[in-house]
């Protein structure tokens, strides 16, 4: 899934960042889904890697997140924008894991671990 996500940063367009995200999903389902940071010079409307590889999987017909691979060149977590939005498609805070390369490997955690007081869409209303 690493070696995935590393894959999908060099498909970024971070030409003001210089800071090249990838990331890979697999979902429940089995099927994996990458995405990539797109920046643009109106800042507020560049999308990370993370909500790229979720709209990615929403528009390829899959929607529940086990897995969240993520390469960055200083092995960063994702942002708390994407936190939410991986949280909005997660089969729950502790069974959906997120995971960054590390120095001696691989770091993991679960969504919980990383944000233990995400908005719930269980907290919402449907009508
Ligand atoms: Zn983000």
């Amino acid at each position: 899934m690493l070696s995935l996500a590393e894959q999908a940063s060099n498909r970024a367009y971070a030409p003001y960042s210089n800071y090249s995200v990838g990331v890979a999903i697999l979902t429940e389902n089995g099927e994996v889904f990458q995405g990539a940071n797109i920046e643009n010079i109106s800042y507020g409307a560049t999308i990370c890697a993370e909500r790229t590889a979720i709209a990615n999987m929403r528009t390829g017909g899959d929607h529940r997140i086990h897995t969240v691979a993520v390469h960055t060149p200083d092995h960063g977590w994702p942002c708390g924008i994407c936190l939410q939005t991986i949280a909005e498609f997660a089969i729950d805070a502790d069974s959906t894991r997120i995971v960054v390369p590390s120095e001696n490997g691989f770091i993991e955690r679960s969504l919980r671990e990383l944000a233990p007081y995400l908005w719930s869409s269980a907290l919402v209303k449907k009508k």
